[in-house]
C-alpha cells in the first residue's frame, strides 16, 4: 500500500459500494417492471449514474437528452423503438444530446444496465413536445419517498448525493 497523502482540503467523498446489491429494498421503482439502483446523484454536474433493471417486457417512455450519456450492458439485453440495433451484455452505448427513443425489453427474464447520465430525460410525445422530464433532483425525490417506504428512512439517499 503507498503512503496515504492528505486529501485535498475541499476534495468531496468517494462512493464505494456493490452495485447490484444483495439488499432489494435499494431498487427504486420508475415504472412497471423497471426500477433503478442510485449509484451517484451528483447536484453539482447535475448528472448521475446508476442501474437501470427492466423484467419480463418493461418500457422506458420516450423521451429525450439534452445532454450525453453512457451505458453498459451488464446483464440481458435491450433496445430502442427508434434504432435497428440491440445493445447485448458486454456492451457500451453512447446517446450524444438531442437523441430521442423508447428503452424496450423484449425478452426477460431481466435486464441491467449501468447509465452515466447528463442533464435530464425528457419526456416527449408523438410530435416530440415536452410533457414531463426527470433529473438528478426527481431521481433524488423518487430514492427518499421509496426508501422512506420500504424502512431505511427519507435520509439513506444522501450517501449517493454529492
Ligand atoms: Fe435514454
Amino acid at each position: 500500500m503507498q503512503t496515504k497523502l492528505a486529501a485535498p482540503a475541499h476534495a468531496i467523498a468517494d462512493i464505494v459500494a456493490t452495485a447490484i446489491p444483495d439488499d432489494e429494498r435499494l431498487w427504486v421503482p420508475q415504472a412497471d417492471n423497471v426500477w433503478f439502483r442510485p449509484l451517484l446523484l451528483n447536484t453539482v454536474n447535475g448528472e448521475w449514474v446508476n442501474l437501470l433493471r427492466v423484467r419480463k417486457s418493461g418500457i422506458l417512455n420516450r423521451h429525450r437528452h439534452p445532454a450525453p450519456v453512457h451505458g453498459y450492458v451488464i446483464k440481458g439485453s435491450w433496445r430502442y423503438l427508434e434504432h435497428a440495433w440491440v445493445a447485448r451484455e458486454g456492451m457500451y452505448v453512447f446517446e450524444p444530446p438531442g437523441e430521442i427513443h423508447t428503452l424496450v425489453v423484449d425478452d426477460g427474464p431481466e435486464m441491467i444496465t449501468l447509465f452515466h447520465v447528463s442533464g435530464a430525460l425528457i419526456y416527449v410525445d408523438e410530435q416530440g413536445h415536452a410533457k414531463s422530464y426527470d433529473d438528478v433532483h426527481t431521481k433524488i425525490e423518487l430514492c427518499r419517498r421509496h426508501f422512506s417506504a420500504v424502512g431505511l428512512g427519507v435520509d439513506y439517499v444522501k450517501q449517493f448525493v454529492r
